[in-house]
């Protein structure tokens, strides 16, 4: 029980009683299949469960115990990485089983303790699942006003696609850091009339930081904590909160737009329109988490598990934009492709890679990497030619990643990189000539909305911040003059 306590504790809420009954279900029934073999096996009827016990709480404290080093380095060596961590884990079950002296099961004081501290542990998450929903209870924070100003009416404003390409990092980068040449692509943009940026930089290093301040075109509330350094002032749920009611879409309500979202953030708790390949019981948030905490965390569920979700994911968005076109607008059609984000799961053509390929991702593969990214550029242009040859008025479309991908330590260069972004956009007056698009995606909706829907938004002034990608990071570096200088 401990595991889908502590899943549903800390990580994913109240699941759906459907997906706890199938997870508690398969559990039991991996765990008396354990006990059993273990009693075939040792002819032991005490001490099997014992070691079945020892076994199963080493399988689901992998996650937490990588989390305790997580940033921390032995000898120059990153320990908490998953190529080192996994091995680690594997020679403490080893260790374990060697020294489990085997009459001990015997002794009642041994197995007595074992369930002591079973039921501590089952009390743990519940204990502080229940603390910090009395605790965390939402900050307000002083917000920027729930009321819309008021707008110029315009007529009929334009439709807007915001494709959101997820770790799509920038041109530049790409060719001087990683050799790749992504301007065939770019210039096929260009060839329908898109203007490309040459160098833009997300504000924010993670999805989620990312997309808060894009939607609600503001930089997020934080506190200075030292020189340069800043800490988050909203918990991450506030902040994806922000994100499902984020100013971008209520002011475009208010202007009379339709909104289309085929966001990742819908479909976290169902109500996404692409609902059906988080159906399957193996696919699901809770299944997912469970298997995360495990040694398998890595390569079945963060590898092969949301890579087969995110390939089904996809091609449905990409479907429902172009069943969008044609619907009446004005709309904003918001979607969000994880095609470049990890795990990689198809060749350039669009073909699955073999499996072992998938599951053994634990360092991100370059190659690999610019697979995916070859694969997205034709899905992408292939929408695009849809869009603007169905579209009865030339529409807004803007191209554009959330951060770049963490293909390289986070040194200088790194950090360039995991800030760089594709930023392509077409405008429906721009005609093929240049236009100032804005270089990082603070602005692109007060740009958008101030240019084509009648609001008045001046620019902010370009910010950037990085931060410690593992976990959900809550301190940021504000890295503007350091990208400023590597790239003047
Ligand atoms: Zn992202």
């Amino acid at each position: 029980m401990y595991p889908m306590v502590y899943v549903c504790a800390y990580i994913v809420g109240v699941p759906r009683s459907i997906e706890f009954a199938v997870d508690a279900a398969v559990l039991f029934l991996v765990t008396t299949l354990i006990v059993g073999l273990l009693q075939i096996v040792l002819r032991d009827r005490d001490t099997a469960p014992f070691i079945a016990t020892f076994f199963l709480m080493w399988m689901f404290s992998y996650a937490s115990a990588r989390a305790l080093v997580v940033g921390r380095t032995v000898f120059g060596i990153r320990i908490w990485s998953h190529t080192i961590a996994i091995p680690l884990w594997l020679a403490v079950l080893g260790l374990g089983l060697a020294l489990i002296p085997f009459k001990i099961a015997a002794r009642p004081n041994a197995v007595r303790s074992l369930n002591v501290f079973a039921v501590l542990l089952l009390l743990l998450p519940i204990g502080s699942g229940m603390w910090s929903q009395r605790h965390d209870a939402p900050q307000s924070l002083p917000s920027s006003g729930d009321q819309t100003p008021p707008h110029v009416v315009q007529s009929n404003p334009p439709d807007i696609y915001f494709f959101l390409m997820d770790a799509y990092g920038g041109e530049k980068e790409f060719r001087s850091l990683l050799g790749f040449d992504n301007t065939k692509f770019l210039g096929e943009l260009v060839r329908r009339g898109f203007t490309a940026s040459e160098r833009s930089y997300s504000n924010y290093p993670a999805t989620y930081l990312s997309l808060a301040a894009t939607l609600n075109m503001d930089y997020l509330a934080s506190a200075p904590v030292g020189a340069g350094q800043y800490k988050l002032l909203q918990s991450p749920q506030e902040i994806v909160e922000s994100i499902r009611h984020n100013t971008v879409y209520r002011y475009l309500q208010s202007a009379g737009y339709k909104l289309v979202d085929l966001s990742i953030w819908d479909e976290i708790r169902g109500g996404g329109k692409c609902q059906e390949p988080l159906e399957n019981p193996f696919l699901n948030s809770f299944s997912l988490e469970l298997i995360n905490m495990t040694v398998l965390g890595k390569p079945i569920a963060q590898n092969l598990l949301w890579g087969l979700r995110n390939s089904r994911l996809d091609p449905c968005r990409l479907d429902a934009v172009r069943e969008a076109i044609v619907t009446n607008g004005p709309k904003l059609v918001y979607v969000h492709l994880m095609l470049t984000h990890v795990p990689y799961m198809f060749t350039d053509g669009g073909e699955f890679l073999p499996v072992w390929q998938i599951v053994s991702q634990v360092k991100i593969n370059r190659a690999l990497y610019f697979s995916q990214v070859n694969f997205a550029n034709s899905q992408l242009l292939n929408a695009i030619d849809q869009i603007l040859s169905s579209s009865p008025r030339p529409p807004i479309i803007v191209v554009e990643g959330d951060h770049g991908p963490a293909l390289m330590d986070p040194d200088a260069e790194g950090i360039r990189l995991r800030q760089s972004i594709l930023n392509a956009w077409y405008l429906p007056d721009a005609g093929g000539a240049t236009t100032d698009i804005p270089s990082s995606p603070i602005n692109t909706f007060r740009f958008l909305l101030s240019r084509y829907v009648g609001f008045q938004l001046d620019p902010l002034d370009d910010r950037h911040f990085a931060a410690d990608l593992e976990g959900k990071p809550r301190t940021l570096v504000d890295v503007t003059e350091r990208l400023r200088e590597l790239h003047p």
